[in-house]
Parts: structure tokens; sequence; C-alpha cells
């Protein structure tokens, strides 16, 4: 499936950096967060792996990359993570 996605990790990756997410597109999500999975694909993945951190997939985009641009243009990922603004 092409399109973005959204990660959300179990915990920020580090006291200096509190990202907490990571908004990715590819042309085979399935495929690249098996990457992610195993610490590959991005930069952000990796560190968590290194640290035990883990992710869950918040969200699923179907799309190309003019999505991508739109969804990354609104800076702020957490709004767009249905975990992060589910009341419990
Ligand atoms: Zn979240």
């Amino acid at each position: 499936m092409q399109g973005c996605y959204l990660l959300h990790f179990d915990r920020p990756i580090s006291d200096r950096h509190t990202a907490q997410h990571y908004l990715g597109y590819s042309d085979n999500i399935e495929n690249r967060i098996t990457q992610h999975e195993r610490g590959h694909g991005s930069r952000l993945c990796q560190v968590a792996k290194e640290r035990d951190i883990g992710f869950i997939v918040a969200r699923e985009w179907i799309g190309d990359r003019s999505l991508e641009r739109q969804l990354k243009r609104q800076k702020n990922t957490p709004r767009l993570c249905w975990i992060c603004n589910f009341k419990w």
C-alpha cells in the first residue's frame, strides 16, 4: 500500500529529543514498517530500537507525495495521532 503512516512510540526517544512520533511515506507501508521494527529506515527508529522503545502504527493514509507534504506542513503530528487524542 502506498501512502503515509504515523508511528507512535511508547515514550519520548530521549530527554533532549522529545519526539514521540514519526510520520513517514512509503510506496510499500507494510514493508517499511517491518524495516522500522528492525531499526532500519529512519534515524529515529534506529535510536528507538537501540533504547528498546517500541512503537505502534497509530494511523495510515492512502495517498501520494502531495499527501505527505500536506501532512508534514501541519507540523502538529500529535494532533493527527489517534492514540494521543483518544480519551480513555
Ligand atoms: Zn501519539
